[in-house]
């Protein structure tokens, strides 16, 4: 299966790793000077088998920083790498179409991105759980100010918690993509526990 071939190489190969066995600049403390902005102080990052570069948003895999850095497309790629660093691979010989390497690697970031929803998910409903019992259990005679917030967003949390745990499919990738809002919902209760 192509995309398993996918998986394998970002396994194996880390994005920095690869970069810099491609001639790529990288410092000593592991940022470089992004290639694909005007960048003049490095914000390209590396963890594991990716890269980010926190200016521009410019991302993608070890996979995708060899294509970039010998101008190939990704089946060669993926044989140059498999070759340089003696992954032994089972590419065979036939070499895939081009839209059947495309196809792979949709499946690919598709399964990626379900496996981070999935965290993601799991996650928050156990914070938003913990902050809905914060509510339920507080004593109202004394009430510290992270009990006083629990309570008066309760409504908000449930409503919250319900759809990740019973909405749509549609209703649960929405507030993936507000994360943040969820985020700071959750936070302005835990933040104000250091005060209060
Ligand atoms: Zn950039």
């Amino acid at each position: 299966m192509t995309s398993d071939i996918f998986a394998q190489i970002k396994e194996m190969v880390d994005a920095r790793e690869a970069a810099r066995f491609y001639g790529f600049n990288v410092g000593p403390r592991g940022a470089a000077l992004c290639p694909f902005h005007p960048d003049k102080h490095p914000s390209l990052t590396f963890k594991g088998p990716h890269y980010k570069c926190w200016s521009c948003g410019a991302h993608g895999d070890t996979i995708d920083i060899v294509k970039y850095l010998l101008g190939c497309d990704t089946w060669t790629a993926v044989r140059q790498i498999d070759r340089d660093f003696a992954l032994h691979l089972p590419l065979g010989d036939k070499q895939p179409s081009p839209q059947q390497v495309e196809e792979a690697r949709q499946r690919q970031r598709t399964r990626e991105l379900y496996k981070k929803f999935e965290a993601w998910r799991k996650e928050t409903i156990d914070q938003l759980t913990n902050c809905i019992r914060l509510a339920n259990t507080a004593d109202w005679a004394r009430l510290t100010l992270r009990e006083a917030a629990a309570i008066r967003l309760k409504e908000q949390l449930e409503d919250v918690t319900d759809r990740l745990l019973y909405g749509t499919p549609e209703q649960q990738v929405e507030l993936f993509e507000q994360r943040k809002e969820v985020l700071a919902l959750i936070s302005s209760i835990s933040i104000t526990s250091q005060i209060g």
